[in-house]
C-alpha cells in the first residue's frame, strides 16, 4: 500500500514537473570542475547514481529544475540531471533535433589508442565498460549517423575492432573492442568539437615493478570519518597509518608509489580525483575502515563501481581473507567518488569495521597494519598475474 502511495506521488511530481518544463527550455554548457549527470534525483548516502562525467562545454538543453539540479534533456528519450553549479547559459547556442557525425580516426601514439569522432557541437555522452568479450561503449546523444569512413590504423594497438550502432534516431552508439580481457581505463573529452575516446594500453611488463600505484589514504584534516566503538579512535588516523605501511610494503615490491596524502591534510574528493588525473596512475587503491549501526557486523569489503575494473577488487578481498578477516564481500556498482573515475582501475578497500569491538582491537595492532598491506601488495600481484593472457 505504501508503495502504491509513493508511486502515485511520483507520477504526479512528474507531471508537474513536465508540464512546468515546457515553458522553460534553456540552452548551456557545462562548466567548472569534473561536471556530472546523474541517472534520477534518488539520494544515499554517497549521492544519486552518477550517470558519467562530462568535459566542460559540452551542449546542454535544460527542460525544467529542482532546487540544486538541472533536468537535461540529452535526447528524444534521454534525460539526466545536472548540478546548477556545473550550468552556464548559452543563448547563442541552437539545439536542432540533431547533429550528424562524421568520419573517425583510430589510431595511436606511445602510450595511447585515441578513437576520435568528428561532430559539429560539444554533445553530451554516457559510457559503459562490457567484458567477455571486453568492450568500451559509448553512446553520443543528440547525434544520427553521417559516418561514411572509419580509418584504422596500426598504431592502434589496445583497439581490435571499432564500429557504430544507431540504436535510437538520435543516440549514436561508438563500440570499442578491446584486445585484452581486462579494462586499464579511458578517458573522454572534446578535442575542438572532435569526441576523443583515449584508451589506456594493458602495459607489455605486467612486473609490479614496472607499475605506477596511487594509494589514497581516506579523509583526513577536519573530515574525520567514522569513530572506534570503544576507543573513539579517528577513521582518518588509521586510513592514514595503512596507507604508508601499504606504501612502504609497495615499494620494496619495486613499485612506484603515489601517496594523494602523507599527514593530516584536508582533501576533497574532487581535489583526490583532479591530482590522480594528473599523475596517471597505472591503478588505484583507497584505504577506509567501515562502520555500522549494527555492532555485530564486522570483516573486510572491496568496492568497484565499473565491471571492468572487478578483477583488481576481487583479488584484494581474497587475499585479504587469507589473514582470518571476516568476508564482507566484494561489492559493485559503488557510487564512491573514487571509484568514479574510468582513466585507471581502481578499488576502494574497507579494512574492518570501526563500529566492531573484534574488529576495532585489529584496528589499534600496527602488526595488523603490516598484514594488511602485504596481503593487498600480494592480491595486485595475483591480479597482475591473472592479466598476461593475450590475445589475437
Ligand atoms: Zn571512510
Amino acid at each position: 500500500m505504501v508503495r502504491i502511495v509513493t508511486f502515485l506521488c511520483l507520477l504526479t511530481g512528474l507531471t508537474a514537473m513536465a508540464q512546468t518544463g515546457q515553458n522553460n527550455l534553456l540552452a548551456g554548457r557545462t562548466t567548472g570542475i569534473q561536471p556530472f549527470l546523474e541517472y534520477g534525483l534518488g539520494e544515499d548516502r554517497l549521492g544519486g547514481a552518477k550517470m558519467t562525467f562530462l568535459d566542460t562545454n559540452v551542449l546542454v538543453r535544460v527542460v525544467d529544475s529542482t532546487i540544486i539540479n538541472y533536468k537535461v534533456q540529452l535526447s528524444k528519450n534521454h534525460f539526466a540531471y545536472l548540478a546548477k553549479t556545473s550550468f552556464k547559459k548559452d543563448s547563442s547556442a541552437k539545439i536542432p533535433p540533431y547533429y550528424l557525425t562524421n568520419s573517425w580516426l583510430v589510431s595511436g601514439d606511445d602510450k595511447y589508442d585515441y578513437v576520435t569522432v568528428t561532430l559539429d557541437e560539444k554533445l553530451p555522452y554516457r559510457s559503459l565498460q562490457q567484458i567477455n568479450p571486453s568492450r568500451i561503449v559509448v553512446d553520443i546523444f543528440g547525434a544520427t549517423s553521417n559516418t561514411n569512413w572509419i580509418t584504422q590504423r596500426t598504431s592502434a594497438r589496445e583497439i581490435k575492432n571499432t564500429y557504430y550502432e544507431q540504436p535510437e534516431d538520435d543516440v549514436f552508439r561508438v563500440i570499442i573492442e578491446l584486445r585484452h580481457d581486462q579494462h586499464w581505463g579511458y578517458s573522454i573529452y572534446y578535442q575542438e568539437k572532435k569526441l576523443v575516446i583515449r584508451i589506456k594500453r594493458q602495459p607489455t611488463d605486467l612486473d609490479i615493478k614496472k607499475m605506477k600505484i596511487a594509494v589514497d589514504a581516506g579523509h583526513g584534516g577536519d573530515n574525520e570519518g567514522a569513530t572506534g566503538v570503544s576507543t573513539r579512535i579517528q577513521e582518518k588516523k588509521y586510513t592514514l597509518l595503512i596507507a604508508k605501511q601499504l606504501e612502504n610494503a609497495l615499494e620494496e615490491s619495486g613499485a612506484a608509489v603515489f601517496m594523494t596524502r602523507t599527514k593530516d591534510t584536508s582533501l576533497s574528493m574532487l581535489e583526490r580525483i583532479e591530482m590522480l588525473k594528473k599523475e596517471e596512475p597505472d591503478f588505484l587503491v583507497s584505504i577506509h575502515l567501515n562502520s555500522s549501526a549494527k555492532d555485530s557486523i564486522r570483516g573486510v569489503s572491496t568496492y568497484y563501481r565499473y565491471i571492468g575494473f572487478r578483477p583488481l577488487s576481487k583479488y584484494i578481498e581474497e587475499s585479504m581473507l587469507e589473514i582470518g578477516l571476516t568476508d564482507f564481500g566484494n561489492i559493485g556498482s559503488f557510487n564512491f567518488s573514487l571509484n568514479g573515475p574510468t582513466d585507471y582501475p581502481n578499488c576502494l578497500v574497507e579494512v574492518a569495521f570501526l563500529s566492531n569491538r573484534e574488529d576495532e582491537q585489529l584496528i589499534l595492532d600496527p602488526e595488523f597494519h603490516k598484514a594488511v598491506a602485504l596481503q593487498i601488495v600480494k592480491g595486485i600481484k595475483e591480479w597482475l598475474k591473472s592479466c598476461k593472457k593475450d590475445k589475437d
